[in-house]
């Protein structure tokens, strides 16, 4: 049935006009797994009798016993403008959480984890980055993230400090910035890094065409364990 929680806006970070980053203070905390999802209306609602209008967001962070989280946020249309004009600093709106399969493995503890992100989906590959460190297992985690330039680089804190070195793969497509591809990430760019295609377990979120692109690329070289989330 999932929590309904009042969430207050406890800071926002700006990625540019187009993409903001907010981190929420939940009145009631549950404990969710890495890579869920929540719905968030601007509604004020506390029952579970027909749920508003709202959106799926990622949870862009681990569940702590703080009962924080993140979301990253791109404005794209007109619920998205809303949130962006009335979630201030100190402002609430209701969340219900916890939904999805875009989730770590249960069972395989052993496996590579490689996480593929365009845009605002690197949000749920933060909270696996997160969850892993806090199980010891980031050795096995790689991440290769697309963004269009440096304003739109969104968890850079996290990624660089817990995907290990020579893991983390940057792309910027719209600007050159040192030391990061400036160019959109290609399947060679996976098939070359030495990660094993059949056995890891591949995590691709994006846009549509990105997601299906390497998908079909993962499969056609035979990997088994393909998990995608697309808005
Ligand atoms: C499981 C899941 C997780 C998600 N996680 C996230 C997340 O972490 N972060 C995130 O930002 N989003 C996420 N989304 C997408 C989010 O739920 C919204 O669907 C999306 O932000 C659209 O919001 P909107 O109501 O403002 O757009 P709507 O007004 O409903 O518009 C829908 C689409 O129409 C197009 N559109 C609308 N208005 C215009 C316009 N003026 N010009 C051009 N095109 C337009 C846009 O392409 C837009 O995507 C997720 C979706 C799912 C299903």
């Amino acid at each position: 049935m999932g929590t309904i929680s009042k969430a207050k806006v406890l800071s926002i970070k700006e990625h540019g006009s187009e993409i903001k980053e907010f981190t929420l203070q939940l009145e009631k905390n549950h404990y969710f797994e890495a890579g869920s999802f929540l719905q968030l209306t601007l509604e004020d609602k506390e029952d579970y009798t027909r749920w508003p209008d709202c959106r799926n967001f990622s949870i862009a962070s681990a569940f702590n016993d703080e009962g924080t989280i993140k979301l990253i946020i791109r404005k794209v249309g007109v619920y998205t403008a809303r949130i962006f004009n009335e979630l201030t600093l100190g402002a609430q709106c209701t969340v219900k959480y916890a939904f999805g399969d875009f989730l770590l493995p249960f069972f395989d503890k052993k496996s590579e984890i490689c996480c593929i992100a365009g845009g605002t989906g690197i949000a749920p590959i933060l909270s696996f980055c997160e969850q892993m460190k806090r199980e010891n297992q980031l050795n096995r985690l790689h991440v290769f993230y697309s963004f269009k330039n440096e304003e739109e680089m969104q968890g850079m804190d996290v990624l660089n400090s817990l995907v290990p070195q020579g893991q983390l793969h940057l792309f910027s497509t719209r600007q050159e910035i040192e030391g990061i591809s400036n160019r959109r990430i290609s399947f060679d760019d996976i098939q070359k890094s030495g990660i094993n295609l059949i056995q890891s377990h591949f995590y691709i979120c994006g846009g549509e065409v990105f997601t299906s692109n390497f998908s079909k690329n993962l499969t056609t070289a035979g990997a088994e364990n393909i998990y995608t989330d697309e808005w």
